[in-house]
């Protein structure tokens, strides 16, 4: 009998969201042992670093990691992943674009050191004590990884030949993926693995999208009754479908939420956040100035709003940190 290829399953600076949708496979859990040999997968068996080391390069046919590179740690076991891995696959939008964690990139390394370590309501650190990425204590030496200056996408520390989106992606995908890993049939390097078109194209909600429309105003979710079959954008509440990849079956509009924009941009988009608020702002009914900003005013968190899981790959990407001492991985 043939070898089963083999699959690792790796989390850098993850919520453990993507972990558990591997479960919510379901019985189709199955069909994955049974076509494929897990050899590494920390969150479920008891496999270790030296494991991983002693494979030969190149030896696991796929390795799914989720999560974006905040430490050292993370960025050393990508690198280790990838030398052992013939196809190294970003799975969620953390590894994909940089996800909730990049939204760290709009504060420096200090701030947020600062805030954890001396200035959270909930601390209670006098001596202001911070942790030391090495300590020597009584002749033992303990060390940590060190945390980097910013968040970063998979494939801003290493090459990536395939991308799953999502937050977490659906199982339906992953089985896709999985399917077309075990028969070899895989497009384009570099491909997003679900549909290129707008999100809006599967939203049952499409009919009834307005061509031109007109904000006069804007509204969070918890503000209003929403109309459960009416554009959500038609109803002021911002929806990121237009500038965001289909795939995910529409689950959020279909639950009467908007899209947060979580499978990031089709291939044609450069920056998701870019796109969707140029869109929105020209579609602002006020002409004024004073008008305008009485609109934007419904949306308090601009960046959490457009760049919710995208900051690390857009354009703007990261906070300039003047103060900082230039170091490679401040990219
Ligand atoms: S993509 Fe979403 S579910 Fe996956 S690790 Fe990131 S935050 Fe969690
Ligand atoms: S609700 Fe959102 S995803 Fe659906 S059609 Fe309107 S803008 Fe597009």
């Amino acid at each position: 009998m043939p070898a089963k290829p083999k699959v690792a399953l790796y989390w850098c600076a993850s919520c453990g969201g993507c972990e558990e949708s591997v479960v919510d496979l379901a019985e189709d859990i199955l069909f994955v042992i049974e076509n494929v040999d897990i050899v590494y997968w920390p969150v479920a068996m008891d496999f270790k670093k030296h494991d991983v080391v002693a494979m030969k390069d190149g030896s696991i046919s796929a390795c799914l990691v989720n999560g974006a590179i905040r430490t050292s740690e993370q960025e050393e076991m990508a690198k280790l992943l990838r030398q052992k891995s013939k196809l190294l696959i970003a799975y969620g939008s953390c590894a994909h674009t940089g996800g909730i964690p990049s939204l760290s990139n709009q504060f420096s390394r200090e701030q947020i050191l600062k805030y954890v370590y001396e200035e959270c309501p909930s601390v209670d650190n006098p001596q202001k004590a911070r942790p030391q990425v090495r300590l020597v204590e009584n002749g033992r030496e303990t060390t940590i990884p060190a945390f980097r200056n910013v968040v970063r996408a998979l494939d801003q520390v290493v090459d990536v030949d395939y991308y799953i989106p999502g937050c977490p992606p659906t199982p339906k995908l992953l089985k896709q993926a999985l399917l077309a890993i075990l028969s070899g049939q895989l497009p384009e390097k570099g491909t997003v693995l679900a549909p290129d078109v707008a999100l809006c194209e599967e939203c049952p909600r499409k009919d009834s999208k307005p061509i031109d429309l007109a904000f006069t105003e804007f509204k969070r979710p918890h503000q209003i009754l929403i109309d459960p079959e009416k554009c959500l954008l038609a109803q002021g509440i911002i929806c990121m479908g237009p500038a965001t990849r289909g795939g995910c079956e529409a689950l959020c509009t279909k639950g009467n939420m908007p899209c947060t924009g979580c499978f990031g941009p089709t291939s044609r988009v450069r920056d998701q956040g870019a796109k969707i608020l140029a869109s929105i702002c020209s579609n602002i009914a006020a002409k004024d100035d004073e008008g305008i900003q009485k609109t934007l005013e419904g949306i308090p968190d601009p960046v959490g709003t457009f760049y919710r899981y995208g900051l690390a790959q857009s354009l703007l990407r990261r906070r300039v940190d003047l103060g900082a001492e230039p170091t490679t991985e401040a990219r």
